[in-house]
């Protein structure tokens, strides 16, 4: 099947006489004839047997993303940032680093560098631009993964995949990608070497700003049992003595974070989140394509006008991240627009109190045009280094430019603009 056809036909394939719709199964519980066949589910789980753990519903969308990424399994999570934060402590324990890029999202970074250094993880962030030789030295003998963004948050800079994972794997690591913005119609990050892959599915994926949440896919591609990963290959003592390597095969990552993680921490999505965005899904692959399409027009649009100090797309001509776009992200580089007006702040605060279609909300990629001013909103938590480490200046706007039409999308900015003096 193309991506096309596997938005609309992975995860569910109804029976004779059984609904076309993925069925919402919204049920904590599941019931069995036998006390004994309730506890073989414990020892190994073949079937659906508590929502927290599992679900009917929520496998199918889990189905759909794993056919999507390329890989062996998925797991929905509560929200994007409950993905990301299991898909590292499935790796890393107290006492263990990993490594990301400065360029990420502000949320992330409050979790990679204040709330998991509370758990004794250390993360050492890296310049995504600095050569090979200069990111190794980042590497300690407790490393244990490394982390980008596909398509940065907001700084829109393009992740050059194929080297990360060429370092990661050099020293024996996972590389984990955070694909939200591409999505999978836009970037397959496992096709470049990349081993987990996390979503925040509230974006792109749902699309339309009806549900939070998260997923984890993984490659299946990573060899846990190099020496480095005693979690994987020893037996967990929390699980009857498995040993995720040995009796799961390339789904070890996958089924140990359900079965440790989910399991422990409990950030499972509701099967009405899990309906809804397989909703999403199903349009995900035309949606993309006129996001792209809109997006580079209004850059475009941008990028004349003289009230404009910078616009940072992708899609450009010129744009630094050009050429990894082209190789990365072919197909276009999702709706999301970072620009900063001349005049700084105060400039960029009047032009968003002055748009009309636009609105003004804490959310990205969305079906409606959206505009955010990171410096106060998502990333005001970091500190001016951090900012500027993240690739965020005090007047950048982020653009989230949504499906309406174009021209009436630029008529917006242009009305907003002549407010500026
Ligand atoms: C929004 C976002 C997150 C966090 O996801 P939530 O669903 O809001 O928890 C993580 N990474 C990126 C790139 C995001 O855009």
């Amino acid at each position: 099947m193309n991506i096309e056809t596997k938005c609309l036909h992975e995860g569910y394939t109804p029976k004779n006489g059984e609904p076309r719709v993925v069925p919402i199964v919204q049920s904590t519980t599941y019931v069995f004839d036998s006390t004994e066949h309730i506890g073989q589910l414990f020892d190994m789980l073949t079937e659906h047997m508590y929502s927290r753990i599992s679900n009917p519903t929520v496998e199918a969308v889990e189905k759909k993303i794993a056919a999507l990424e390329g890989g062996v399994g998925a797991m929905c999570t509560s929200s994007g940032q409950a993905a990301l934060l299991l898909s590292i402590l499935n790796i890393c324990s107290a006492g263990d680093s990993f490594i990301s890029t400065s360029t990420i999202y502000g949320g992330t970074v409050n979790l990679f560098a204040v709330t998991l250094k509370k758990f004794g993880i250390e993360c050492i962030f890296v310049d995504a631009d600095a050569p090979e030789e200069e990111i190794q030295k980042a590497f300690k003998p407790n490393t244990k993964a490394v982390f980008g963004e596909t398509l940065a948050n907001p700084a829109l800079s393009v992740l050059d995949i194929e080297k990360f994972a060429r370092i990661a794997h050099k020293n024996g690591v996972p590389l984990i990608i955070d694909n939200t913005f591409a999505t999978p119609i836009l970037c397959r990050p496992i096709e470049y070497g990349a081993d987990i892959v996390v979503h925040s599915t509230t974006k792109y994926m749902d699309g339309h700003a009806v549900q939070v949440g998260g997923v984890i896919v993984d490659s299946g591609n990573f060899n846990w049992a190099n020496g480095k990963f005693p979690e994987f290959t020893e037996p967990d003592e929390s699980y009857h003595g498995v040993v995720y390597t040995k009796d799961f095969g390339k789904l070890a990552y996958i089924i140990k974070a359900r079965m440790q993680l989910m399991r422990d921490l409990g950030c499972s999505p509701s099967p009405n989140s899990a309906f809804l965005l397989n909703l999403g899904l199903e349009t995900l692959h035309i949606r993309m394509e006129r996001y792209c399409a809109n997006a580079k027009t209004v850059a475009e649009y941008l990028n004349k006008s003289d009230k404009i100090e910078i616009v940072n797309y992708p899609g450009l001509e010129g744009d630094k991240y050009h050429d990894l776009a082209k190789k990365y992200l072919p197909l276009g580089c999702s709706g999301v627009i970072s620009f900063s007006i001349k005049g700084g702040r105060a400039n960029a605060v009047k032009f968003m109190d002055s748009l009309k279609l636009a609105s003004n909300v804490v959310h990205v990629a969305d079906i409606r045009t959206c505009v955010l001013h990171p410096a106060s909103a998502t990333h005001r938590q970091l500190t001016d280094e951090q900012l500027v480490a993240a690739g965020i200046n005090p007047g950048m706007i982020r653009l989230s430019v949504g499906l309406e039409s174009v021209d009436d999308i630029i008529a917006d900015i242009e009305q907003a603009l002549e407010k500026i003096k």
